[in-house]
């Protein structure tokens, strides 16, 4: 099927971008970031906006920056900008693994990370990350800015914080203190497909404990969270394969987990068990 009649807006600048949708959004007016969910969605018409502000001609927008404590990702950088490490260290590691689980490589060269997030969808990756960061995204409309932490800006499937005259200019990321280990896992029927289960989980090792442990779930409930009663029975312990399978047996008692016609909520607690342990162990 064809999408149904709009009006295309090629916005050159930022600030071009949040005038159109301040001015369009009460019609209908969306973002068109990389396209490779809300194009679909159109396709199908279960999106027909009529205005589209299309921010691909948005010059300086394509590239991450990193100072001592953030990198930062704004609004036009693709999935696969991160296929090579863009920061040093275990985050550069983490984010390149990460960034090969989504979708297919044609997608990876269009769709934005912030696309992802502005989108929510339960199983994208890169929401999982920035909860399991505390990452923050910033909003920006005619009225100025808004900054939320990761926490506050997830609200269930396909939600956010976000209003609609808001775009998703940048969002940020902490570095990690040195010696935080990663780990990611995650379960799909097939390569590329949206995941049942994810898990990323990250720790520092202080004299053979496990500190500021992390642990993280996506694609398992409306939206990715921190599972913090998993969290503080990991902190503390030595990183064994018992203490993982532990950490693991918690994860999937405390998620209320989703249900859909391919996976019941009892096989998605399974899956939650099986990322969450082998996460811990990839960290280890
Ligand atoms: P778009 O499709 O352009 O926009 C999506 C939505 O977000 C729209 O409502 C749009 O208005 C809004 N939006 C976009 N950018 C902004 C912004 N800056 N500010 C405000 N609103 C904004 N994703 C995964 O995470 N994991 C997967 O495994 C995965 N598998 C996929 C498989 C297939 C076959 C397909 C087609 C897609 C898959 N995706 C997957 C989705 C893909 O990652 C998309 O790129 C992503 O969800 C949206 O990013 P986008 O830049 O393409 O956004």
């Amino acid at each position: 099927m064809k999408p149904a009649r709009l009006i295309h807006h090629a916005v050159r600048t930022v600030d071009e971008a949040v005038a159109a949708l301040s001015a369009y959004a009460p019609e209908g007016g969306r973002i068109l970031a990389g396209g490779q969910s809300l194009v679909p969605m159109m396709a199908f018409r279960l999106a027909q906006p009529a205005h589209l502000i299309d921010i691909n001609g948005i010059g300086g927008i394509g590239e991450v920056a990193c100072d001592r404590h953030t990198l930062r990702i704004p609004a036009g950088v693709r999935h696969a900008a991160f296929h090579r490490r863009v920061v040093d260290g275990p985050l550069g590691t983490l984010l390149s693994t990460v960034a090969r689980h989504i979708a297919h490589l044609p997608i990876r060269t269009r769709g934005t990370f912030c696309g992802s997030l502005a989108n929510a969808d339960p199983a994208s990756e890169w929401c999982v990350v920035l909860v399991a960061l505390d990452g923050m995204v910033v909003a920006r409309s005619m009225a100025g800015e808004r900054i939320f932490p990761a926490n506050a800006f997830f609200r269930s499937i396909m939600t956010t914080a976000l209003r609609e005259n808001e775009m998703l200019v940048e969002a940020r990321l902490p570095l990690p203190a040195p010696g935080t280990r990663f780990g990611f896992d995650e379960c799909s029927r097939r390569a590329g497909d949206y995941a049942q289960s994810m898990t990323l989980a990250a720790y520092r090792l202080v004299d053979g404990r496990m500190t500021d442990t992390r642990v993280a779930v996506g694609g398992v409930e409306g939206h990715p969270r921190r599972l913090a009663v998993v969290e503080a029975a990991l902190d503390g312990e030595a990183p064994t394969l018992q203490t993982f399978a532990r950490g693991a047996e918690a994860a999937g008692a405390v998620i209320d987990a989703m249900e859909d016609n391919q996976v019941p909520a009892s096989l998605r607690r399974d899956l939650v068990r099986a990322t969450t342990r082998r996460a811990l162990a990839v960290a280890a």
